[in-house]
């Protein structure tokens, strides 16, 4: 597994070279890419995922087992938590209420960010407070856990209507469905990260991936 990511390039023509290494040579015409540079400059293609404890205000999703990259496939169970403003993910699960700080567990999150400056300052001084508790009820006990109707997709709905997330940021109807979070906060980012894992997993089999259509 590459930690850098995808890297783009085209050398003697227009077709794109994915690979996750420079190679000393072009795969198409095997000239020494010291000797004769490349079209144009390669560059990484920006990953999807990031390290959930460093993205504060935040919706953070991964595979329920597993990572995105290695285990990943479109039907998997997603599990979603919520960000402090120090980055800490609170989730919900069979065993209850986590607080998570450590650097491991949510390494390759999709983020999906919630607040900024342009909405509610108020907000962002309160969320910690607000977030803190809202976890501590005991509505989050292992013994209310529920596959279907009451799992960690309830814990950040339950959370965001509790902070009136809709209504804050102007979003109809004021009160979040579950349909809603799926539809306009989880797919939207997951079939982006979708397309990037099939793009690495081409890479890792073939060393050089070459396409006429470019990533983007
Ligand atoms: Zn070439």
């Amino acid at each position: 597994m590459s930690s850098l990511g995808v890297l783009c390039f085209n050398h003697c023509s227009p077709v794109n070279i994915f690979c996750f290494e420079m190679p000393d040579n072009c795969p198409l015409c095997g000239t020494l890419l010291d000797v004769s540079p490349c079209q144009s400059p390669p560059f990484r293609i920006p990953s999807p995922f990031a390290n959930g404890i460093t993205k504060p205000y935040s919706v953070v999703v991964k595979p329920t087992e597993g990572t995105f990259l290695q285990h990943y496939e479109r039907n998997s169970n997603l599990h979603v938590g919520i960000t402090s403003s120090k980055g800490a993910v609170y989730n919900y699960d069979e065993y209850g209420l986590h607080k998570v700080k450590d650097k491991h567990s949510w390494k390759q999150s999709v983020i999906i960010p919630l607040l900024d400056n342009r909405y509610d300052d108020e907000l962002m001084e309160l969320w910690d407070e607000c977030l803190q508790n809202y976890a501590v009820t005991n509505e989050w006990d292992p013994d209310k856990y529920n596959e279907e109707t009451h799992n960690c997709y309830d814990f950040v709905i339950g959370f965001l209507n509790n902070v009136q997330y809709n209504e804050l940021i102007g979003k109809d109807p004021p009160y979040l469905t579950r349909k809603q979070f799926c539809t306009e906060f989880i797919i939207p980012h997951t079939t982006k990260a979708a397309r990037y894992i099939d793009l690495y997993r081409k890479v890792q089999q073939e060393t050089f991936l070459v396409k006429e259509e470019s990533y983007c």
